[in-house]
């Protein structure tokens, strides 16, 4: 429907309320809050701990995620932020949370993250910029311990680190590809000792998993404490404590740590926190905005990254276990052109093509969505598939959808227009939702943390991933031993694999089978507390495409811009 304005537009005409006046009725009051501006503000922490002792966390949880997407996303976002707007529509006291974006994406393919029409986060613009500056301050915190690592080698390295042995590159929130290896420490004696380096992307950085981690300081510096950012000659463990970098790098992150509170268009108010990687982490918005949403409101609608294989895995086996975040129900969010995406058999996909009525194609590629739906019921939480209209789709390819998820596979099943209709469009879906909340659940993680670090990767490789089995390559059969010696066993496991396919290879669609996922390494994110598993190497800094977005932005003279979605 080309009757439908641009996000920015739409953004633009919206009359927003002051934020205390959004938090107040959720029991939040001005002084509990760091204001930045009328529109933003954060969420001091002793508000926070008060929240925690006089109310009780009764909050129900709604874990958003959805089938395997195609290159253009399949709405899970817009579909987090309706729903929280249409469970404010049929009376029930709701919160969203998302993830906060980063420039690197903004300015590359995918551009802006809050939502899109009539489902979005204002004000839209701030948050994908600069917003409250959490990135940031991750930015700083995570080169000071950079700095203070290089500065103590330099200073005669009495820790014995070696040199070649670092884990710690540089971070920038940029998708600027010619940083990803360098060399530092050219210049002779007086600059340092010239080694091999890099650069992530800020997200990618362990210090922003462990900022989404943390329910507290304390537990903020204990994380960071904890971050394994070499190691010495002798093979053993260095910390970012061993450096004396925590309460610097601590200091730094207090205020990010502070959730950010902001309204979606019809002023429900809005956690944007964190925004950690799906694959090297576990890909959700913070868990300390998480907690105090359950404590705040009835509902909690709160966004996994990627399908039920990266981010839901990682929230119900690794979030779930770290704070008291139970989901109670599951939404799969699925879309009739990734439908079709996966019935196509061709590789490069034919994307043009998804724009048509197709019915056949929408058939033959619901094999990946069922895949979803039974990977989430193992968990033993109730599933339902929010079906997310595009202006293009047809009412004949959506009831097919709808028909198969409700006669074939027994789940409930709604259409959402939140896109075009805002949370009018997501009430069918809400009810569902709330229906599925409130019946009996029996949510358990997929795994013991006491099994052996390569059987849990087993169990997610055959029982979510749908592989025969796992091949472990040399080099991780030894990080595995390495790992077991240090005590490092008995984590959770953060798989990184692709999100293009429910198998490792990107150009498999629908349902992959007869494959076996290969491991190339194992690490430790020991201030998080999980073990990092790849499958390929991952690109921890993204570069621009050929046409970035950042190609096509205006800003004009009143200040306002246009470009940015
Ligand atoms: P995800 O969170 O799953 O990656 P998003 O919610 O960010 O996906 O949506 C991906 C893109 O598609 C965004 O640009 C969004 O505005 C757009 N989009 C999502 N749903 C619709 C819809 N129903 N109609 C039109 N555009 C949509
Ligand atoms: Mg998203």
């Amino acid at each position: 429907d080309q009757s439908i304005p641009s996000d920015y537009e739409i953004a633009q005409s919206v009359e927003t309320n002051h934020i205390v006046d959004v938090v107040e009725p959720f029991g939040l009051t001005e002084a509990d809050l760091k204001l930045v501006g009328e529109t933003k503000a954060k969420v001091e922490l002793e508000a926070i701990e008060r929240v925690r002792e006089e109310r009780d966390a009764n909050g129900k949880t709604i874990l958003v995620t959805g089938m395997t997407p195609t290159p253009l996303g399949e709405g899970k976002t817009v579909t987090t932020v309706g729903l929280g707007q249409a469970l404010n529509q049929v009376g029930k006291e709701a919160l969203v949370a998302v993830r906060e974006p980063s420039l690197g994406p903004v300015f590359g393919v995918k551009g802006g993250a809050a939502g899109g029409g009539y489902s979005q986060v204002l004000p839209m613009e701030d948050i994908n910029l600069h917003f409250t500056g959490d990135l940031h301050a991750l930015t700083s915190a995570h080169n000071l311990i950079a700095t203070m690592l290089d500065n103590h080698i330099k200073q005669g390295n009495e820790l014995d680190i070696a040199v070649n042995w670092i884990n710690w590159p540089r971070a920038i929130d940029m998708n600027d590809r010619v940083l990803r290896e360098t060399v530092v420490g050219l210049g002779g004696e007086v600059t340092g000792v010239p080694r091999e380096d890099g650069f992530i992307l800020t997200a990618a950085s362990e210090l922003m998993a462990v900022l989404c981690l943390a329910d507290g300081i304390d537990d903020l510096k204990e994380r960071i404490g904890r971050i394994i950012v070499a190691y010495n000659e002798d093979g053993e463990p260095i910390t970012a404590d061993d450096i004396g970098a925590t309460d610097a790098a601590a200091i730094l992150l207090k205020d990010a740590l502070k959730p950010n509170v902001v309204q979606t268009i019809e002023g429900t108010p809005a956690f944007v926190h964190g925004g950690p990687f799906a694959n090297i982490a576990h890909g959700t918005n913070s868990l300390i905005a998480d907690e105090v949403a359950a404590h705040l409101s009835e509902y909690l609608v709160t966004e996994a990254g990627f399908g039920s294989d990266l981010g839901a895995e990682k929230f119900m086996n690794i979030v779930s276990r770290f704070g008291d975040v139970e989901p109670d129900a599951v939404t799969i969010v699925a879309s009739v052109r990734a439908l079709k995406y996966h019935g196509q058999d061709m590789w490069p996909p034919d994307v043009d093509a998804l724009e048509d009525e197709d019915v056949d194609a929408v058939y033959d590629g619901l094999a990946n969505l069922d895949k979803h739906v039974r990977n989430l019921e193992q968990f033993g939480v109730p599933v339902v598939v929010a079906v997310n209209r595009f202006p293009q789709d047809t009412d004949a390819e959506i009831e097919a959808v709808i028909d198969h998820c409700e006669e074939d596979l027994g789940v409930p099943a709604a259409e959402s227009t939140v896109f075009a209709d805002g949370g009018e469009g997501g009430i069918d879906l809400a009810e569902k939702l709330i229906d599925a909340a409130e019946s009996e659940s029996s949510f358990e993680p997929l795994y013991d943390l006491e099994a052996p670090i390569d059987e849990k990767i087993e169990t997610v490789a055959t029982e979510i991933y749908g592989a025969d089995g796992v091949e472990f390559h040399s080099d991780a059969r030894a990080d595995i031993e390495r790992l077991t010696d240090l005590g490092f066993d008995d984590v959770p496991i953060c798989i990184s694999k692709t999100f293009h396919s429910l198998s490792d290879d990107a150009s498999q669609k629908g349902v992959p089978e007869d494959w076996t996922l290969e491991i190339n390494e194992i690490y430790p994110s020991a201030g998080a507390g999980f073990l990092v598993v790849l499958t390929a190497d991952v690109l921890t800094l993204p570069g621009l495409p050929s046409e970035p977005a950042a190609a096509n932005m205006e800003l004009r003279s009143d200040g306002s811009i246009s470009g940015l979605f």
